[in-house]
């Protein structure tokens, strides 16, 4: 591919491919080797080193995506977010980091980060302001997720990446709920954009993988202790989330299309308290989402009344399938309390405005009609329960 920039599904369909020169297929060859020659070469490559051929042909289509210089490819979201954090910290550091984040990461910092001598902060509130407050000396990253986990607030980008420069600290996000299709944080002056693959990139609930992209002297310090860590994806999962995210900005796109109606649709619903999604007008943050989102994603959550069961409503649907995970072209929900959040306490997730009946809600790409069916019949199973246990 020349030097241009190609618009979203060209990138997504074509840059990074590998041409295969030999037999002319019409998509590139996956080359499982996990040895290859160190004589006569210009590169020494090896799995671990993150430098095979699918690797770095994948590599190259995430970092054209997030609009990076380029990208590092792991084995899961996980290993992309703990080393890219720990690539930045050490011993005597601190990091401020948003309050509310994907519990993984939630548990990384309060479990992990004690033992290696690093300090953390987190903010009480989603303003720029709120970050600064908790800056230190020693704060050397601050890392965001927006939209985040399960409430779907919004953190402004353009401020955030303006404070970090201004204090000399490495700005993170994990911009995995918006996916690339949807937010490209990097035009907004944040440094390192992380995603779990599993989501989004994957799509199809089949894939465990993770992706950072940054500048090329920020990959390099990552990929240093990368290959240390060993967090590396093996070629053969490199090569279907290759064909995974041929389709991401189709998918993504249908899911955004999806997900705007069921908010609607929820939000005008009177067996509903709350709905949380930044395409609707009625959410705190929609200007600033619409400032700074192609598309306002996938990912909403909701309230029941409070009078009705929620967990008999979840199991109360037929199409919609309570899962753990999310993102994947079948629509699914989950109760953060009892999964993602369940090892919160209850006194904090309530501090966080997680609500114990609070539903979150990973819209697929079905049609719209029957998923606002599926709801429907559910409400209908709790109604009747709500009043033959009334009256
Ligand atoms: C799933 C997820 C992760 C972790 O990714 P894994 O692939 O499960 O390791 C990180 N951040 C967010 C927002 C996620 O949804």
């Amino acid at each position: 591919m020349g030097k241009t920039k190609k618009g979203l599904n060209t990138i997504c369909t074509h840059v990074g491919e590998i041409v295969d020169e030999k037999f002319k297929g019409a998509i590139s060859p996956l080359y499982m080797s996990s040895s290859y020659a160190f004589e006569d070469v210009d590169v020494k490559r090896y799995p671990r080193y993150f430098n095979t051929p699918n690797q770095e042909g994948l590599a190259k289509k995430i970092a054209a995506l997030e609009h990076a210089e380029s990208a590092l490819i792991f084995g899961s979201g996980m290993a992309a977010v703990s080393t890219a954090l720990m690539a930045f910290l050490r011993a005597g550091d601190h990091i401020v980091l948003q309050q509310t984040l994907y519990g993984g990461t939630y548990n990384l910092v309060t479990e992990v980060f004690d033992k290696y001598g690093i300090s953390y902060s987190f903010t009480e509130g989603w303003k720029p302001e709120d970050f600064e407050a908790k800056i230190q000396d020693n704060t050397k990253v601050i890392y965001i997720e927006t939209p985040s986990n399960p409430l779907l607030t919004i953190t402004d980008l353009e401020a955030i990446g303006k404070l970090s420069k201004t204090n000399g600290i490495v700005s993170m996000i994990d911009n995995t709920f918006a996916s690339p299709v949807n937010q490209n944080p990097i035009d907004f002056g944040i440094d390192v954009v992380i995603h779990s693959a599993t989501k989004y990139m994957g799509g199809h609930s089949d894939i465990c993988a993770g992706a950072v992209a940054a500048k090329q002297e920020h990959i390099e310090r990552i990929f240093q202790l990368a290959k240390n860590f060993g967090g590396s994806l093996s070629d053969y999962t490199v090569w279907l989330l290759e064909r995974s995210i041929k389709t991401m900005g189709l998918r993504v796109k249908a899911q955004n299309t999806n997900a705007q109606r069921m908010a609607e649709y929820l939000y005008n619903n009177e067996d509903i308290e709350s709905v949380y999604y930044p395409g609707l007008p009625s959410h705190p943050e929609h200007e600033l989402a619409k400032s700074q989102m192609n598309g306002f994603g996938g990912m909403l959550s909701f309230e029941l009344k409070e009078v009705f069961d929620a967990q008999k409503f979840r199991k109360s649907l037929q199409l919609i399938k309570s899962s753990m995970s999310l993102a994947g072209v079948e629509s699914t929900l989950i109760s953060p309390a009892e999964t993602s959040h369940a090892l919160m306490s209850a006194e904090t997730r309530a501090e966080q405005g997680i609500k114990d009946g609070l539903i979150r809600f990973s819209v697929g790409i079905e049609e719209p009609e029957d998923l606002i069916a599926d709801i429907e019949q559910a409400l209908h199973k709790v109604r009747s329960t709500e009043s033959v246990t009334t009256h």
